[in-house]
C-alpha cells in the first residue's frame, strides 16, 4: 500500500538522535531550546515555544489568550478534531464557520455573516491552513480588529508554506500560530509541536504552561528568591514538554524543509497534468499563498457519499492508501451530544461526500505516483 503521507528519516537525523542518546540530557536540555531558536528563525518570529504535540500547543495557546469557560471559540468544521477540543479542554464552547469550496479553509464570508448575525461573539476564531495552505489571514485580522477576537492559526499542516512572501508562522496577522511534527506532517519530531508568537507575554505564559506552571525566572516570579533553589508555581500547568531526542530530530527536519515543500509541489504538477480533464475536480491555489501542500485532495465532482466510498474502496483495492482528511467535527458523536447536526455547514457537507485525499509526501518517487495516477484514472472514469 502506498501510504498518503509518510516521514523520511535521513542519516543525519539519525546521527541528530544518537549523539542526544549519548549527552548528558534526555530532556530539559539544550536541543529544546536549540529547536525553538530554529523554528523561530525559520518562522521570522520572535518566539517559539516547543511542546509535545499540537495538540498542546493549542491548549496552552487558548489558556494563554485568557479562553476559558463562558468564552466562544470558532473554528473550520474541516480539521483535524483537536482543533476544536482545545476550546473545550479550556472550557469554552465551540462552534463551527463553513469552508471556502475552493480551498477547503474557514470562509471569510462566512465568517463575516454569522459575526454579523451572532448574539455571542467568539473570543477566539481558530483558522486551520488546510491541506498546508494559508487562510485568508488578512481578511480574518480586518473581522478580528472589527470585533475584538484573538486569533490562533492551526498551522498543524503548513510549515514551509508562505502567506504574502511571509512564512506561516512569522504571526503578522494573528496572536499565536501552531505546527504539528507528528510523522504524517511535512517535518517530524515523532510527536512533538509548537507554538510561535510575536508576543513576549505569551510566549512566557506557555513556556510555564507547558512545564507545570513552574518557573525559575526571578522575572515571572511573584516573590524574590528565597536562595539558589527558589523556584515558583505560578499557574496551574502541564508536563507538555518535547523530549531533546525529539527536538534534535525537529531541528535536524527543520534544515530539509524547503527541499520538502519542493518536491510535494514538483509531484503536484505531476498530479494537475495527469489528473486534469475527468471528473476529478483538483484544489485550488489562492494567489498570495504558497501551500506545503501536506494533503493532496481530489474531489468526485458531483458525488455523493455512497459513490464517493466506492472509489474509495476500489482504490484501496489497487494498493492505494487514500484518505479522508476530515469528517466535519460537528457530525462526530461527542459533536452531536453538544446539539450538532450533521448538515450544520452545507460547503463542508458537500465537501466530506467528495473529497479524497491521494498519497503525497517528499519521498514519494515517480514511480510510485505513476501508480497512483494509473489507479485514480481506472477507478473514476
Ligand atoms: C495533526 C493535527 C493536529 C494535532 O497534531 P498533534 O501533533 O498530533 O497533536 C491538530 N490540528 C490539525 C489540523 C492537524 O492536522
Amino acid at each position: 500500500m502506498i501510504p498518503y503521507g509518510r516521514q523520511e528519516i535521513s542519516d543525519e537525523d539519525i546521527a541528530a538522535v544518537v549523539s542526544v542518546l549519548r549527552s548528558d540530557f534526555l530532556t530539559q536540555g539544550p536541543a529544546v531550546p536549540a529547536f525553538e531558536t530554529a523554528l523561530a528563525t525559520y518562522c521570522r518570529v520572535p518566539h517559539a515555544v516547543a511542546v509535545n504535540s499540537a495538540t498542546s500547543a493549542l491548549h496552552i495557546a487558548c489558556l494563554a489568550l485568557g479562553v476559558g469557560p463562558g468564552d466562544v471559540v470558532w473554528t473550520s468544521p474541516i480539521t483535524f478534531v483537536a482543533s476544536a477540543n482545545c476550546a473545550l479542554y479550556a472550557g469554552a464552547t465551540v462552534d463551527f464557520v463553513d469552508i471556502d469550496p475552493d480551498t477547503f479553509n474557514i470562509s471569510v464570508r462566512a465568517l463575516a455573516d454569522k459575526l454579523e448575525r451572532a448574539e455571542r461573539l467568539p473570543k477566539l476564531v481558530i483558522p486551520v491552513h488546510m491541506g498546508g495552505q494559508s487562510c485568508d489571514m488578512a481578511g480574518i485580522r480586518a473581522l478580528a480588529d472589527q470585533y475584538g477576537f484573538k486569533i490562533i492559526e492551526d498551522a498543524s499542516h503548513a510549515i514551509g508554506g508562505r502567506y504574502r512572501d511571509e512564512p506561516v508562522g512569522t504571526c503578522r496577522y494573528s496572536d499565536i500560530c501552531v505546527f504539528s511534527f507528528h510523522p504524517v506532517k511535512i517535518i517530524t519530531s515523532a510527536e512533538g509541536g509548537a507554538a510561535t508568537t510575536k508576543d513576549e507575554y505569551l510566549a512566557d505564559r506557555m513556556a510555564l504552561l507547558r512545564s507545570h506552571g513552574v518557573t525559575r525566572e526571578p522575572r515571572l516570579m511573584e516573590q524574590k528568591p528565597e536562595g539558589g533553589w527558589y523556584y515558583e508555581q505560578v499557574e496551574l500547568g502541564f508536563n507538555y514538554r518535547i523530549t531533546d531526542m525529539q527536538a534534535a530530530l525537529g531541528t535536524s527536519q527543520l534544515s530539509r524543509v524547503d527541499a520538502y515543500v519542493a518536491r510535494r509541489h514538483e509531484l503536484v504538477k505531476r498530479y494537475r497534468v495527469a489528473l486534469s480533464g475527468n471528473r476529478i475536480a483538483l484544489p485550488e491555489e489562492a494567489g498570495d499563498t504558497y501551500s506545503s501542500y501536506h494533503l493532496f485532495i481530489i474531489r468526485l465532482s458531483g458525488a455523493s457519499l455512497e459513490e464517493k466510498a466506492k472509489a474509495y474502496d476500489a482504490l484501496r483495492g489497487r494498493g492505494i492508501g487514500v484518505n479522508l482528511h476530515y469528517i466535519p467535527v460537528y457530525r462526530q458523536p461527542y459533536y452531536r451530544a453538544l446539539g450538532f447536526e450533521p448538515g450544520y455547514c452545507p460547503n463542508a457537507e458537500t465537501y466530506y461526500a467528495q473529497a479524497i485525499t491521494i498519497p503525497l509526501f517528499a519521498a514519494m518517487s515517480d514511480a510510485e505516483q505513476d501508480r497512483v495516477i494509473d489507479a485514480v484514472a481506472a477507478v473514476i472514469t
